[in-house]
């Protein structure tokens, strides 16, 4: 499972516009590592620079320190919709259109964007991407001469799935986060300067400290220093990702009100509690599952230990040739020292697939371990996901086809231990009811080409 999209906007009142976008995208590295872009305007002009790879490689201090304005958008792309390898999807995507510059930074997934494409194209517009997210621009420019608020709602109307967007409309910054609110999106103050950013990190690394989350179909709209709110529209049905909490998110931060951190480890805790094994140490999968080894830890007072060291220094593009097994082998080193005849409770926030888990234990057993316990900080992933994040097809899910007993085999561990569903809503706040956990339910709010 991997991540997909970040995004970051800001309006200055003074400042180095490219040097603070470029910050946030660092801090949005791990939502997408695909490509990168930054796009800013003077209120006449839109300033560029946008490419393939990681913020350091893709933004260049020379380029990013060139880009003029008080005013922009920047962009951490990993594609769940459109051809990665097509300079044209890199975001933000740019029109000039009606005599005016229109920048786009998108985070998310439409569900119906082909047949919306195609109703498109029929009626004359031209497509430059393959994107889903140029479908939300053109359906912007074909309204421009509506007022704001209407232009957002005929977005509204015709889309579905997930959307959390940034819109750069000359020298205007529109911020907006669809009716359902699948996706996270938070607006920060600093003074006179406002920016918003898919996670808080981005915000707070920059000094934005009064900070909060926008609600699910509410827009706040920066046109000269002047703030203004907007809510466009209201779903009875929430759809916040759970998976944010679960994984995606990087855990110093607030998603939908839950303290990151907390959740992941309290989530050990619950699963601590299940426990019906005799356990020596409690290793967790780094980093993804090291919060909730830490909760895990206190609550049965079994004592954490590192029994991989994570090699932080194989990027993705170095270990792309390599299959599966190599690729965990080259991630994840184990210390025999650590592992060498113990018991091991072994934490990891899901399975997805089942193979790396596979390789992880193996690895354990490899280097000595007597005995490996699986213990999974999320319910069993059954079904794919259609708002954004790569979760592959339900033929590949492991859960999907098998039962616990089966798992536990294929993946080679001596126990396994899912965190129950009920649990998951305990931690959410079962009284709220306003998450997605379609991934584990089948419930999705909307399935591909669902039409119009
Ligand atoms: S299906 Fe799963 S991953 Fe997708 S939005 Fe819902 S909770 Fe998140």
């Amino acid at each position: 499972m991997r991540d997909y999209c970040g995004i970051f906007g800001v309006y200055l009142n003074k400042g180095k516009i490219g040097h603070i976008i470029k910050k946030g995208l660092f801090h949005l590295q791990h939502r997408g590592q695909e490509s990168a872009g930054i796009v800013t305007s003077d209120g006449k002009t839109f300033y560029k620079v946008k490419n393939f790879g990681f913020v350091a490689r893709a933004l260049p201090d020379n380029e990013v320190n060139s880009l003029k304005g008080n005013v922009g958008i920047g962009h951490t792309r990993y594609s769940t919709a459109g051809d990665k390898d097509s300079f044209s999807n890199i975001q933000p995507i740019c029109f000039f259109a009606y005599n005016k510059n229109i920048a786009l930074s998108h985070n998310g997934n439409l569900t119906n964007a082909a047949y919306l494409k195609e109703r498109l194209v029929n009626e004359g517009s031209v497509f430059h991407s393959t994107s889903d997210s140029e479908v939300i621009l053109h359906l912007y420019v074909r309204n421009l001469n509506l007022p704001l608020a209407e232009r957002l709602r005929e977005i509204e109307k015709k889309v579905q799935g997930a959307f959390s967007i940034l819109i750069l409309e000359d020298e205007m910054l529109i911020a907006y986060r669809d009716k359902h609110g699948t996706r996270p999106l938070l607006m920060g103050k600093k003074e006179e300067d406002v920016a918003f950013a898919s996670e808080e990190g981005a915000l707070r690394v920059n000094g934005f400290t009064e900070i909060r989350e926008l609600l699910p179909g509410e827009a706040v709209v920066v046109k000269n220093g002047e703030v203004l709110s907007l809510q466009i529209a209201n779903a009875k049905r929430k759809n916040q990702c759970v998976f944010e909490l679960i994984y995606f998110a990087r855990p110093d931060g607030h998603i939908f009100g839950k303290a990151v951190y907390k959740f992941r480890k309290e989530s050990g805790r619950l699963l601590a509690r299940k426990e019906d094994q005799e356990i020596d140490i409690v290793v967790p999968v780094p980093d993804s599952g090291v919060m909730a080894a830490l909760g895990y830890s206190e609550e049965s007072g079994i004592p954490l230990e590192f029994g991989f060291i994570r090699n932080h220094y194989v990027g993705r593009s170095f270990i792309s040739p390599y299959n599966r097994e190599e690729k965990v082998r080259m991630k994840l080193i184990p210390v025999r020292s650590v592992v060498e005849g113990k018991r091991i409770a072994l934490i990891d926030d899901s399975i997805v697939r089942g193979t790396t888990s596979a390789k992880i234990i193996q690895l354990l057993r490899e280097n000595g371990a007597k005995e490996v316990h699986m213990r999974v900080a999320s319910p069993p992933v059954r079904y794919p996901c259609y708002f954004g994040i790569d979760i592959p097809t339900k033929r590949e899910l492991i859960a999907n086809n098998k039962d616990i007993e089966e798992i536990k085999k294929e993946i080679g561990a001596d126990s396994l231990i899912y965190l129950s569903l009920n649990d998951l809503y305990n931690l959410t706040d079962p009284s709220r009811n306003d998450f997605c956990y379609a991934c584990f339910r089948g419930d999705h709010i909307y399935t591909p080409s669902a039409g119009k």
